[in-house]
Parts: C-alpha cells; structure tokens; sequence
C-alpha cells in the first residue's frame, strides 16, 4: 500500500508520520524510518517529535538497507530524491509492504517536487496538510515562498533542490499569497 503526507513546509508532515511510526510501533508493526541526509540520524519535526531515521543520500541506499521482513517503510523528505528512482521503488514495494512517503509537492517555483506529484496520483490514501501561511495568517499554505532576507540569500538554482529546506531562506505561503520568484 501506498501513502502519500503532502504539504508545505511547517504543515505538520514530520508530525503526522511520527503518529504514524509510533502507532505501528505499538502494534508490533517492524518500521524502517528513512530521511535525506539533511535530518542528521533524525526524523524531527518541528514540535519536537523525534524518530531514529536512517538517513541515505539515493533510493537505492534505501532498498539496500531493507530489511525482509519489514511492514512498514517511512520516507521523509521524498521529493529531494530522484524522481525515476523513487517512482519505480514504490512500484516494487507498495505490494509488498505500506510505504509512506511524506514531502513537499511543490517547490518555490510553484513546479512539482521531485516524484511527489506522480505518486499522489497513484496512492491509496493521500493527505494533503495546509500550514499557516505567514503573510496572511490563515491556515491555506501550500508552497514555499523565498522572501526571508532576500539580500542575503546564497544563489539558488531549479537544479538544487535541497536548498528548499534552508527554512531562515522561505516560508510556507497560500496561492493568494505567493509571489513567483522573477
Ligand atoms: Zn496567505
């Protein structure tokens, strides 16, 4: 089975998969937390939940660090892997364990994120989490947007990425509020 957790940054994404992680855990369920190498060891949310995670730089880092008997995968952060590589692993493993993939859909260039888009069509459950949208307050963040001390930014580039996480660089935002990035 697949599981898709979506939403802008600060949505709650890290939150809802520790639940999720700690429910199975409960149930006696064998987890393997997987995160990009930008967590350190750690799935952490911005709460303060917490989760071991091993962290791997490629989908095939992953499929190699499986365990057999595993019955539940969690992938942090998905949408900064590549996109062929996470699409065809979900393929070979949603029928044989639930795999919850947990990331942003879009980047700050209103652009789908990796293989996030893709996947959410494909899911049996797909949840779509809104943060609070930091210029007008409401809950209906969708997409990230790079305003934060704009002067003082490092060069970004569609090619990389990861530098969405830089979260003193973006804030999550809704449509209404966003600004395309010139
Ligand atoms: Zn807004």
């Amino acid at each position: 089975m697949l599981e898709l957790i979506v939403g802008a940054m600060e949505a709650g994404k890290t939150w809802l998969i520790y639940k999720k992680i700690s429910d199975a855990k409960l149930m006696g369920r064998k987890v393997q937390v997987f995160a990009y190498p930008v967590h350190e060891g750690q799935v952490v949310s911005r709460i303060g939940f917490k989760s071991e995670a091993i962290t791997v730089n490629t989908v095939a880092e992953i499929e190699s660090s499986l365990d057999p008997e595993v019955e539940l995968i969690s992938i942090d952060d998905a949408q900064l892997f590549d996109k062929v590589d996470m699409l065809n692993f979900c393929s070979r493993w949603r029928n044989k364990t639930h795999i919850i993939v947990a990331g942003l859909q879009l980047n700050s260039f209103g652009e789908k994120f990796g293989a996030i888009v893709e996947l959410m069509g494909v899911a049996e459950y797909v949840t779509v989490l809104l943060g609070v949208c930091e210029k007008c307050k409401q809950q209906t963040a969708i997409i990230s947007q790079r305003y934060r001390d704009v002067a003082h930014t490092i060069p970004i580039t569609k090619d990389d990425p990861r530098i969405e996480l830089r979260k003193e660089f973006y804030a999550p935002v809704c449509w209404k509020c966003y600004v395309p990035p010139r």
